[in-house]
């Protein structure tokens, strides 16, 4: 799932809206912006196999470190114990741990049977939802769309930036799944990984549409 993850972290801005967009989306797609640099390093591994699915050519042979439920609840602990650093609020905090957990739980829907529960363990969970390009689209636009929605009613634009932005940031997600999904398979891991870590760019562009945003109605 791509979109989804970043519709979790949109539509968490109504229940902790104290919080940065930007740090929303490290919350909610936190295991997607880690494993770029896993498969870098060579600790988390990816093949591409056209076909595999209908939708995405990748086989995610190993990525027990950001995708193992065990591990996720450990992203996310410690994710919500940074949060309970700087803020002292136990709401707060456990937003985040449930934005970092989603992940988990909306990847079980697409994946094939992959998404192991324990580190090293033989058990891997997915429904495969990405054999059927219509029920991804459909689910992706849900979760994203969905989350769109709470996040500009939550909040305002303060000024032309807060407003172009955020309807800049939408098209360019929707621009780059579109790409994904009907684009020739990556030719490379390298290139899979480096394509990731330029999401990092969303985070990016998320701080700055919130800061130019109000909560409330400006
Ligand atoms: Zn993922």
């Amino acid at each position: 799932m791509f979109l989804g993850h970043f519709g979790i972290g949109f539509g968490a801005k109504k229940y902790a809206p104290a919080i940065s967009l930007g740090f929303l989306f490290v919350a909610a797609q936190f295991l997607d912006l880690l494993w770029p640099t896993l498969l870098l390093l060579d600790v988390e591994h990816v093949s591409i196999v056209p076909g595999i699915t209908k939708v995405t050519p990748l086989d995610f042979v190993d990525y027990p470190i950001t995708h193992s439920l065990a591990m996720v609840l450990v992203w996310g602990i410690l994710l919500g114990l940074i949060t309970w650093g700087f803020m002292k609020n136990f709401k707060y905090s456990a937003i985040i741990l449930v934005c970092v957990v989603s992940h988990w739980f909306l990847d079980l829907l697409v994946h094939r049977p992959d998404l192991p529960i324990l580190p090293g363990a033989s058990t891997r969970l997915g429904f495969g939802i990405w054999n059927y390009p219509i029920l991804t689209a459909l689910a992706e636009a849900f979760f994203f769309f969905g989350g769109v929605y709470l996040y500009a009613k939550t909040t305002a634009a303060k000024n032309k930036f807060g407003r172009f932005g955020l309807i800049g940031l939408v098209i360019f997600f929707v621009l780059i799944q579109v790409a994904n999904m009907f684009g020739p398979p990556p030719p490379s891991v390298t290139a899979i990984a480096w394509a990731g870590q330029l999401q990092w760019l969303f985070v990016v562009i998320a701080f700055f549409v919130d800061k130019n945003r109000v909560v409330g109605t400006a």
